[in-house]
Formats: structure tokens, C-alpha cells, sequence
């Protein structure tokens, strides 16, 4: 068996300790004579396994009992949806765009109500993020909206925007769970698990329980509503069960790692080693501005495309996979989430300083 080192931007790399114990568990969970894939949601085995996985979640980001913890389906995508349809009761939300994901989401709020583009770093390639500590807030937005790490541009919110007052409603997807964070802060957190937590196909919401009403816009199917699935423990119909598990699998791994203080060390460890040798390498050049800049994903370029598409595929076979850019951006992008053990991002360093000796003209 050949473990590659991953550095895909999602689906990730995942704790090599919880694929192993899956692959034990996967002909009979724990005596129980099945898989987990194949067991009924309503048996009481499942429903200890999706209890545990909420109990764990909670207790690893110290979430107070007035938020509700959601595990749903439709990936990242489906709460660009779900958030107006849940939230906008004044019919205004106002958007933070910092790059795709939250400019699909700003899109998508457009077709439900009046949302306000506040802030946006569109003019630089989206590269940084803006100031945030006095944006127009419009008077009755219902929430401002965020994306706290931009997965294909490679820059975080390092300081949350001052919303005054209003409800902070932010996609974690590829951020979540790699430092510790104050809930208290947001409305709701959410984010699709397959960039740092499990497989594609479940997606997290931590919403605080005011928000949870049955005054939804009109025609909110039965499935977009929160209130359906707060009201029934994520239970109302069948749950991605399997990929449920996996999750509680690695918040069981990253509890073991000394929780998400210990995370943020390691994740500020790895990002060191790539940024540093970034900023001093003649080759490869960072792309985001340094107080703009994500631990998780982070994107370079030589500055030719030719060599850029030579070191990706040199990359590649020397173990080193997925490092090719996002294809809205080009360059390289190396995603070093939780999973990623130090010696994958040393391991990438040691293979550019390589390539970088062979090919500087
Ligand atoms: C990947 C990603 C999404 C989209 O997730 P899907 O689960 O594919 O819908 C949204 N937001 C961010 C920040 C992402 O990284």
C-alpha cells in the first residue's frame, strides 16, 4: 500500500488512523454483525453513533446549549439557499465577498430578497480581505454573510467583521475545526465536511436556536426549513448516516490530538514551513497578502503557466498529488488541512526547493 500525500483543496485528506479503523469496523461495526452503511437509522446502535458525534462535536468546539447542531445533506451549496429562505424575515441581508463560494452565495440570496454586496476584494483577484471593522450595515439587514476562509483564493478572515450588532451568519467549510473558535459570535456556522472534517455528502450547521422559526419565506420546501430538521435531532428523514460516523470518527482523532488548540499549533506549524519558504523562494511566489492569509489553503505560481503545469505534474509523480490550482485561478494550491501530517507539507518543500534548483533560469 502506497499512501500518497493529498493536497486537495475537497474532497481531502483524512486522518490516516480513522480510515483504518473504519476499514476494521466495515463488515461488523462492533459486534454487530453489519456495517454501518447498512444499518437502519432508527436502531438504537446508529442513534448512539449520530448522539456521540453531536456530544463530541459540542464538547471540541464548546458550543452553548442554546445553538442547535444540524448534520443535513446538499453540501455548502444547498445553505447558499437555505440561509435566506430560513433567515431573510425583513427581506435584506448584506454579503462580504471575498471570493467564489461567497459570491455564489451572495447570487443566490439575490433571488429571495434585497442582498447588499457591503464589501468585496474582487478588484485584487480577491487576494486580501477588506477592512471590516466599519462597513455600511444596512439598518434592517437580517444577517451579514461571510466566508471565513476562501478555499480557492487562500486568504481568512483573521478578525470577524463588525456586523453592529446584526447576526453573522458564516461558511466555515474549509476552515472548520482547524483553531478555536468563540460561537458566541455567530448566528450560524456551517460548512460542507469534505474539506476538514469527513466525507462529501454531509454538511454542518450550528445554528443558535432563535433563528429556528417557522417564519420562513413562502414556499420553503419541508426539507429547506431548519425547524425540520432541529426539531427532529437531524433525524426527519434519512441522514448521510455513513458519513455521519466518519465525522464522529475525527472529532473522536482530533480530541485524541489535544483538541483545537493543539490543532491551530500544528495547522500554524505547517502553514509556516510553505510560507516561509514561499517568501524567500526566486521561483514560486505567494499569492495572497500576508495578513490575508489562510493556514489551510494556500495558492502560488511561478508566473508561467508552462512551468507551473510542469511542476504540478513532477509533483505528482513524486507522491506529492493534487497541487494544481483551482481552475477559475491557475498556479498551484496546497490544502493542508487537520489531516495532513507536518511531513507532507516538509516533504512539498524539500520537492520545490528541488524543482526550483532545476529550473530558475
Ligand atoms: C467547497 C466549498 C463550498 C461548496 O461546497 P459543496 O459541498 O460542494 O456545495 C462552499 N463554500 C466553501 C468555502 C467551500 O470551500
Amino acid at each position: 500500500m502506497a499512501r500518497v500525500y493529498n493536497f486537495s483543496a475537497g474532497p481531502a485528506v483524512l486522518p490516516e488512523e480513522v480510515l483504518k479503523e473504519a476499514a476494521e469496523e466495515m463488515l461488523d461495526y462492533r459486534g454487530c454483525g453489519m456495517s454501518v452503511m447498512e444499518m437502519s437509522h432508527r436502531s438504537k446502535t446508529y442513534d448512539n453513533i449520530i448522539k456521540e458525534a453531536e456530544a463530541d462535536l459540542r464538547q471540541i468546539m464548546n458550543i452553548p446549549d442554546n445553538y442547535k447542531v444540524l448534520f443535513l445533506q446538499g453540501g455548502a451549496s444547498q445553505q447558499f439557499a437555505m440561509i435566506p429562505m430560513n433567515l431573510m424575515k425583513n427581506g435584506v441581508a448584506d454579503y462580504i465577498v471575498t471570493g467564489q463560494w461567497a459570491k455564489k452565495a451572495y447570487q443566490e440570496a439575490c433571488m429571495y430578497g434585497k442582498a447588499n454586496k457591503i464589501a468585496s476584494s474582487e478588484d485584487k483577484t480577491f487576494s486580501y480581505i477588506p477592512d471590516c471593522s466599519d462597513l455600511p450595515i444596512s439598518p434592517d439587514a437580517d444577517y451579514v454573510y461571510i466566508c471565513e476562509n476562501n478555499t480557492i483564493y487562500g486568504t481568512k478572515f483573521h478578525e470577524l467583521p463588525n456586523t453592529k450588532g446584526k447576526t453573522l451568519v458564516a461558511d466555515v467549510s474549509s476552515c472548520f475545526l482547524s483553531e478555536p473558535v468563540d460561537v458566541t459570535k455567530y448566528g450560524v456556522i456551517y460548512g460542507g465536511v469534505q474539506k476538514n472534517i469527513g466525507p462529501a455528502g454531509v454538511v454542518i450547521v450550528i445554528i443558535r436556536e432563535d433563528l429556528i422559526t417557522e417564519d420562513v419565506l413562502p414556499g420553503t420546501p419541508t426539507m429547506l426549513r431548519y425547524k425540520t430538521h432541529a426539531d427532529n435531532d437531524s433525524l426527519y428523514n434519512t441522514p448521510p448516516a455513513y458519513g455521519i460516523y466518519i465525522c464522529g470518527k475525527v472529532f473522536k482523532w482530533i480530541q485524541k490530538m489535544g483538541g483545537l488548540e493543539a490543532m491551530k499549533k500544528r495547522n500554524e506549524e505547517k502553514a509556516a514551513i510553505l510560507y516561509d519558504y514561499l517568501d524567500h523562494s526566486k521561483l514560486f511566489k505567494p499569492t495572497v497578502e500576508k495578513g490575508s492569509r489562510s493556514l489551510m489553503n494556500v495558492p502560488f505560481v511561478t508566473g508561467d503557466d508552462e512551468l507551473d503545469a510542469k511542476f504540478v505534474k513532477e509533483a505528482k509523480a513524486a507522491g506529492l498529488e493534487s497541487l494544481k490550482g483551482h481552475r477559475s485561478v491557475g498556479g498551484m494550491r496546497a490544502s493542508i488541512y487537520n489531516a495532513m501530517p507536518k511531513e507532507g507539507v516538509e516533504a512539498l518543500v524539500a520537492f520545490m526547493k528541488k524543482f526550483e534548483a532545476e529550473n530558475l533560469k
